[in-house]
């Protein structure tokens, strides 16, 4: 078992921004990913909302942000983290090739989306998205389709409306609270098939009055969405759907345990404000270690 002051849990945008801010504290601590540094960033075409960048690839912002923390000091370290527990200095961090005891946690591990749909995963990046605020600009002026419910897909969809002169709203549901004349309400609905037809992404749907289909520039599907967060159902963590609920120190209903970017409970998920979360929930972090140290 390793011995440590802190682990960085997700090597995305939040876990490199905690890594940073933790290095220059002074903390010890390891950064851990189950795939490379960068995390999302990695599959995403093009980048915007970036102040400090014009529209730049995903895949080179991860390489900018790697190469800022590795120039602080910071190597990362390969490991899939299968369980957080109580335990050694505070907590027990397992991953598949290592365990750390360490006096504090910063969780950043975001959130994945699982294609549910027939057609969804080979349409990926061709009309199928699942981030309004970053891919909606490039279908201003064209019809878009949200397949969701509940206030995150309300507020894709409220987003859309402002630059959409149309916006389905399919949904399992039976309601809708958004009410805006452009948002086309198609509930208790199921979208069986997505396929591409004549340039336009076109979503097979079946609801009460039987099957039909809508053709939309762009869909975005957001029943597959599931945060990444198995590891710690040990903890009693308080979280809702999966999201963890946080203070604004960035710290969660357990002692010790911090948590930033996409898998925390917030209203924009971008990379800026994963960006920011890390940086908080690191400085959070790094000053609950100097406690730690000074009662030993
Ligand atoms: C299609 C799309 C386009 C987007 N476009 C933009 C845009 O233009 N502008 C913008 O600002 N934002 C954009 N975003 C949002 C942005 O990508 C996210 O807000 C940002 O990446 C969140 O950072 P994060 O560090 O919280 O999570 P992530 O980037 O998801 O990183 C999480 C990391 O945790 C790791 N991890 C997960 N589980 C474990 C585990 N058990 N053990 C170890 N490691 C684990 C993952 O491998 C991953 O590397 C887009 C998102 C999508 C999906």
């Amino acid at each position: 078992m390793v011995e440590l002051e802190a682990a960085i849990v997700g090597a995305g945008p939040a876990g490199l921004a905690a890594a940073l801010y933790l290095k220059r504290a002074g903390i010890s601590f390891v950064l851990l990913d189950k795939m490379g540094p960068g995390g999302k960033l990695n599959n995403i075409h093009e980048i915007a909302n970036m102040p400090g960048f014009l529209p730049i690839s995903g895949l080179k912002l991860a390489n900018e942000l790697y190469a800022s923390v590795k120039e602080a000091g910071v190597d990362f370290s390969y490991g899939e983290v299968v369980r957080i527990s109580r335990g050694g200095r505070g907590f027990i961090v397992e991953t598949d090739v290592e365990t750390y005891s360490v006096y504090g946690v910063v969780v950043a591990t975001g959130f994945v989306y699982e294609a549910v749909v027939k057609g969804e995963k080979e349409l990926r990046g061709q009309g199928i998205s699942y981030c309004a605020t970053c891919d909606g600009p490039i279908y201003r002026g064209k019809e878009t389709l949200v397949y969701g419910e509940g206030n995150r897909a309300e507020e894709e969809a409220d987003y859309l409306s402002g630059i959409c002169p149309k916006v389905y709203f399919v949904s399992k549901s039976r309601s809708l609270s958004l009410k805006k004349p452009n948002v086309v309400p198609v509930l208790d609905s199921e979208i069986v098939a997505f396929e591409k037809r004549d340039g336009l992404v076109v979503a097979h749907i079946k609801g009460p009055e039987g099957e039909r289909e809508i053709g939309a520039s762009a869909c975005f599907p957001l029943y597959g969405e599931r945060s990444a967060l198995t590891f710690l159902s040990g903890l009693e963590v308080k979280e809702e759907r999966g999201y963890l609920l946080v203070d604004e120190r960035m710290k969660t209903s357990v002692d010790g345990l911090f948590a930033a970017g996409d898998i925390v409970k917030k209203g924009l998920r971008q990379v800026v404000t994963a960006l920011s979360d890390g940086a908080v929930a690191a400085t959070s972090l790094a000053s609950y270690v100097r406690g730690k140290r000074k009662n030993g």
